[in-house]
């Protein structure tokens, strides 16, 4: 029975990566040390072949093997969170990667690294293509996320080039589903908490801002193809469909039959006009696309929140 590492696996992403790669037939460890993941989003995975090991990655890991992947998501995520904790945002980005890495060439497992499209900071291209090396700000307050993404793909390039480890790294554009904290910050669960409570929707700027939505059962689809795969350049993961933000809040409103009425409030530092992927390189080297739209993603979602926020 292979076995997978899960770093960050108490988290939103993490969890349901788990439950994938159990149902795959894997046997899975969970390792995180629950900052802003939570013990409830596991807590329901009853399986022998699933343990869960509390561990901050910044600290060297050890567990006994054989390992055959290990999928690297430790790191906090949501904007609120990387600013809260910015020290230990660039500490995992880069001690924490490299202690992952670490395990995977001692294990000669397979290794992914969760990166993000923020490594793209303000694009200049739009929409982005890989082989775009982005418009960040180093200083800025999202610096400690964008740069902290930015170091640990070219650790992981040194380790897949010098060190012969089989790495991988994908390219995550903002994702969502079931299982987000409705207080992590990130659009898609304030704006859903804000709805279902009838209370003003907080729209950042002028709402103009684009992003593009993944549902999370597609981009875990992505990451199990790209780890199988022989590709080791940087692989955009995410819906091209491309929305406004201000789009967005309307979108939740009407699923949620809603009497809240949007505010607008100042845009963040540095916070990104536009996101788009160009999944081409997905296309046609993993042959996957993304096959839940963002009404579809946004109903499974709400069907969730109705049992509880974190709840499937
Ligand atoms: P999340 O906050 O729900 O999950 C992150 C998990 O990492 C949490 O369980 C947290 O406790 C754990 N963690 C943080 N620091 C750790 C450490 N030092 N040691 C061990 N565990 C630690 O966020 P998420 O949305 O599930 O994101 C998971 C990964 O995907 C992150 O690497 C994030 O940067 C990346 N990503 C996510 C998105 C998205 O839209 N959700 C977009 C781009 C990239
Ligand atoms: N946003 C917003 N109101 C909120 C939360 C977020 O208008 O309450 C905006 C935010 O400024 C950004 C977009 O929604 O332009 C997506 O933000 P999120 O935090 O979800 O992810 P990001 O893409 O910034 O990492």
């Amino acid at each position: 029975m292979p076995t997978s590492l899960v770093t960050g696996g108490a988290g939103f992403l993490g969890s349901h990566l788990c439950e994938r790669l159990l149902a795959e037939g894997n046997r899975v460890i969970c390792v995180d040390n629950l900052d802003t993941g939570t013990l409830e989003n596991i807590e329901h995975i009853r399986d022998p072949r699933f343990d869960f090991v509390q561990h901050d990655m910044t600290e060297h890991l050890d567990v006994p093997g054989p390992i055959d992947e290990v999928f690297h998501l430790a790191s906090p995520a949501s904007p609120i969170d990387y600013l809260r904790l910015p020290l230990h945002t660039l500490k995992v980005g880069s001690y924490g990667t490299h202690n992952a890495l670490g395990l995977a060439k001692r294990h000669r497992s397979r290794f992914l690294l969760a990166s993000t499209s923020e490594v793209y900071g303000d694009p200049q291209v739009h929409p982005q293509r890989e082989d775009y090396w982005g418009h960040v700000n180093p200083i800025g307050p999202r610096g400690v996320y964008d740069e902290a993404k930015r170091y640990a793909e070219a650790m992981t390039m040194a380790y897949y080039r010098q060190q012969g480890v089989n790495t991988h790294i994908v390219r995550i554009f903002n994702t969502y589903g079931p299982r987000m904290r409705p207080h992590d910050g990130r659009a898609i669960p304030t704006f859903i908490r804000q709805a279902r409570d009838n209370k003003p929707i907080t729209v950042f700027g002028d709402g103009g801002q684009t992003r593009s939505f993944c549902y999370v059962t597609d981009l875990i689809e992505g990451f199990l193809r790209l780890i199988a795969s022989r590709y080791h350049l940087p692989v955009n993961i995410g819906n091209p469909g491309e929305y406004t933000i201000l789009q967005l809040a309307e979108a939740i409103i009407a699923a949620t039959a809603s009497r809240s009425e949007v505010v607008f409030e100042a845009l963040p530092i540095d916070d990104p006009m536009v996101r788009r992927p160009d999944i081409t390189r997905a296309r046609e080297l993993l042959d996957w696309g993304p096959t839940v739209e963002l009404d579809e993603g946004l109903r499974l979602t709400l069907a969730s929140w109705d049992e509880a926020p974190t709840a499937v």
